[in-house]
């Protein structure tokens, strides 16, 4: 059994849409038994959230989820009809149906469990299972999403429910490169990269894969294939170990453009603070990056962290909020940031690597506002438009060119 998902661009027109069903058919006819997951087509997502705004400027979460859900509810039956047409017997499938339920944090929520006996049966009635990618349900049957680019979690969690014997992430790049092959010419495809250093990789914006698919590939040993759909060739492994010469220093470079920060000015430097700050925004499922506080000076200090631009509204209201309760000063914030990371299990114990990334990016006029790391990652904030050139610099600097 495999579990293989198409994501937006593999399936945004009725030709290739027709071409991911030969592919299907293809493995159907060498005896696999298939569960398809599918995105929603091309930007579809994104037209959906942009016709939300343009009705509500701030929409309800759950509202939200229950139109953009239904991106990933087109999808499926297309392709299920498409592969009948083609003489295979397929049956489209809900999150809901597939037996995906989750928290009931709306466009963040995470999968609890999975119950595949739906699918189960439609796989012993020797059909295709064609799941919808992207949304579950709660207990009380409440539509969510898993977040952008949640399909891929959607899969791995499938492929590790149904002990499937393998799990292929299929996109439109050739597999996982040493940095986004769009913005990098001269990126390097990787054959191997180990589950931790994807974590990071993904985690750090290299959107190719979801966190949280790459997390759950490790937690149920799902080896992942991430490989093109526009071709044959052999992708990338997304495993535990891999092969000596994989072993680099620093194996990839990422960037994230989705990044605000607020500032939270002249807060009393006792204990509790932090915590009256930060607390109310885990509860709204609202995470918090990079934080950087100041060394106090006569009992009062900054603080200042990232968050992603998308949440900057609504982590903005909750912090007034809390700053007040807490008498701060004054609260800032401000877009048009970015994070740029470099990654790399073989960083681990070798010095000089975050004095050359500096260095870098000092020679290249690039200034550094905040810096964070990980044993194998190493962040430094930096003005948006100035990210691409930094990913550019990084990678030369660590010697990924090919
Ligand atoms: P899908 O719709 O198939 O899920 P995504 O757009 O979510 O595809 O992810 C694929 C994209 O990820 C690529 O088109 C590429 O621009 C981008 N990307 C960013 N970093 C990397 C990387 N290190 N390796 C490969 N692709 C990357
Ligand atoms: N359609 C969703 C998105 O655009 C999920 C996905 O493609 O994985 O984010
Ligand atoms: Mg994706």
């Amino acid at each position: 059994m495999i579990v293989q998902k198409y994501g937006g661009t593999s399936v945004g027109s009725a030709a290739r849409i027709r071409r991911v069903c030969r592919r299907i058919a293809a493995a159907v006819a060498d005896g696999e038994q298939v569960v398809a997951v599918v995105s929603a087509m091309g930007h579809t997502t994104d037209r959906l959230i942009a016709l939300a705004e343009s009705v509500n400027p701030e929409p309800p979460a759950r509202e939200l989820d229950m139109l953009v859900a239904n991106g990933e509810t087109i999808t499926a039956p297309l392709v299920a009809m498409c592969l009948q047409g083609m003489g295979v017997p397929a049956v489209s499938l809900s999150g809901l149906q597939a037996g995906v339920r989750t928290s009931a944090h709306h466009s963040r929520a995470r999968i609890h469990d999975i119950r595949p006996d739906r699918i189960l049966q439609t796989l012993e009635e020797g059909k295709v299972a064609v799941v919808a990618g992207f949304q579950g349900v709660t207990e009380e049957l409440e539509v969510t999403t898993l977040g952008r680019g949640g399909s891929d979690t959607t899969a791995v969690a499938l492929a590790g429910a149904l002990r499937a014997s393998a799990c292929e992430i299929y996109t439109d790049v050739d597999g996982i490169y040493s940095a986004d092959p769009r913005v990098v010419k001269t990126a390097r495809k990787l054959s191997h990269i180990r589950y931790d250093e994807m974590l990071e990789l993904a985690a750090a914006g290299a959107r190719v894969m979801h966190p949280r698919a790459v997390e759950i590939g490790e937690l149920y040993d799902v080896p992942i294939h991430v490989r093109s759909s526009f071709n044959n060739r052999v992708g990338t492994m997304i495993v535990g170990q891999v092969p000596m010469e994989d072993r680099q220093r620093v194996r990839g470079i990422a960037q994230e453009k989705n990044v605000a920060k607020i500032t939270v000015l002249g807060v009393k430097d006792r204990p509790g603070v932090a915590a009256a700050i930060f607390e109310p925004l885990g509860t709204a499922g609202i995470s918090v990056d990079v934080i950087v506080q100041n060394v106090g000076h006569s009992g009062r200090t900054d603080l200042t962290f990232s968050v992603q631009e998308s949440d900057l509204k609504a982590a903005e209201k909750l912090v007034r909020v809390a700053a007040k309760s807490v008498g701060a000063r004054k609260v800032s914030s401000a877009g048009g940031i970015a994070k740029l990371s470099i990654v790399g299990t073989g960083m681990l114990g070798m010095p000089g690597i975050a004095g050359r990334m500096f260095r870098a990016l000092a020679d290249a006029g690039i200034n550094i506002e905040m810096i964070s790391t990980s044993e194998i990652r190493i962040t430094c904030l930096v003005s948006r438009d100035q990210v691409e050139k930094g990913v550019r610099t990084l990678h030369k600097t660590f010697e990924l060119d090919v």
